[in-house]
């Protein structure tokens, strides 16, 4: 072999095969280059999802066994909604709304279809999303028509220069927009009428006003092969609520948020609470200047700082890594993560996967 490569090639001084070294130089350069083009692209870099379907009291006696099955089973579509893109090198970004338009379709949630109703008996929606890389973030509020209002705070974020739009005028824009408009009753079901019947009789027995939380809003956050994070959530807000009350899920910052330099963080409990302690922000601040794990921060978020105000509620969120952390100081919470490292779970309560 080596005698008739020597009879097609000139040695070089060593005695060496110039076309064998030139062969092995070129398969190293070539492997160098895949690599690279692999890295740009980022074939190799961790994916993760997270979503919830809301939190509060998710009373085990009434959640029947086909019931609790139909809810494992919407959030998992959801979450591989969401995954599939992620893994197909999709953004983050397209990843939270495909996750949150999927639940907000499904009557079982608290957002879009099945949204909890007004003092007035009608559903207003709330939602938002903010793309960590930039930061972007686009949101809307009071929506009546809008039947993926997800997609309306996404267009808000990517074809206006504002960043929230409230009742006619998100509709307006809407319109211009050419999104799905649907009248309120597609968003009614008989269950969340009888919610808000049940509460305004509890507001008449008590002799004040008692807006609940309907468990059921929806959210997402997802790190996606570029190393973007996103955040998204989506909401009919509380049973009872007044008309034009507006909750911490369309706010920046409390029930919404993502940097890439931080953390993603999605939100769901008493909306006030959360907006006055700026929730998703607080999370992302403690992890960006204090340094403390995702963990950490959320702990200190939910457990504490929250708790101490009487807040209720929980929050999913993820950072740059891909770490997860879903966590709550409720009864329950309806979640589910996934990530490239082969997690994939779906829970409700904290002692029962
Ligand atoms: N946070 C939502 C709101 O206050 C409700 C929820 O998450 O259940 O509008």
């Amino acid at each position: 072999m080596r005698a008739g490569r020597r009879n097609c090639v000139a040695p070089d001084h060593n005695g060496e095969d110039m076309t064998y070294r030139k062969i092995v130089g070129f398969g190293v350069a070539m492997t160098a280059l895949l690599l690279n083009a692999a890295a740009a692209g980022g074939a190799g870099n961790p994916v993760a999802i997270a979503i919830h379907g809301g939190a509060g009291v998710i009373d085990r006696v009434q959640m029947t066994a086909d019931r609790e099955r139909a809810y494992r089973e919407a959030l998992a579509a959801a979450l591989d909604a969401g995954y599939s893109i992620l893994e197909s090198g999709g953004s983050s970004v397209d990843a939270v709304t495909a996750a949150v338009r999927t639940m907000e379709d499904d009557p079982l949630f608290n957002a879009g279809k099945g949204a909890v109703l007004n003092h007035e008996g009608a559903a207003e929606l709330d939602a938002a999303l903010m793309d960590g890389n930039g930061p972007r973030a686009g949101a809307v509020a009071g929506v009546r028509h809008v039947k993926n209002p997800i997609e309306l705070a996404r267009l808000v974020m990517e074809r206006s220069p504002h960043v929230m739009l409230v009742g006619e005028g998100a509709e307006e824009f809407a319109l211009e927009q050419q999104v799905v408009l649907v009248p309120n009753s597609y968003f009614r079901t008989e269950r969340r009428r009888l919610d808000l019947e049940r509460e305004i009789q509890e507001e008449r027995n008590q002799q004040k006003p008692t807006p609940v939380t309907g468990t059921g809003t929806v959210g997402a956050v997802a790190l996606d092969r570029a190393g973007n994070l996103a955040a998204a959530t989506s909401t009919g807000g509380l049973t009872n609520k007044r008309h034009g009350r507006v909750g911490d899920s369309p706010i920046i910052g409390s029930g919404t948020y993502a940097n890439n330099e931080s953390c993603a963080v999605s939100a769901t409990g008493q909306g006030e609470f959360f907006i006055r302690s700026v929730v998703a922000y607080d999370i992302c601040a403690l992890v960006n200047y204090r340094h403390l794990s995702l963990d950490a921060a959320v702990h200190e978020v939910i457990q504490v700082k929250l708790k101490r105000l009487g807040g209720e509620g929980g929050v999913i969120a993820i950072d740059h890594a891909g770490r997860i952390s879903l966590d709550f100081n409720s009864e329950g919470m309806f979640r589910g993560a996934r990530d490239s490292h082969g997690r994939r779970e779906i829970s409700i309560w904290r002692d029962n996967p």
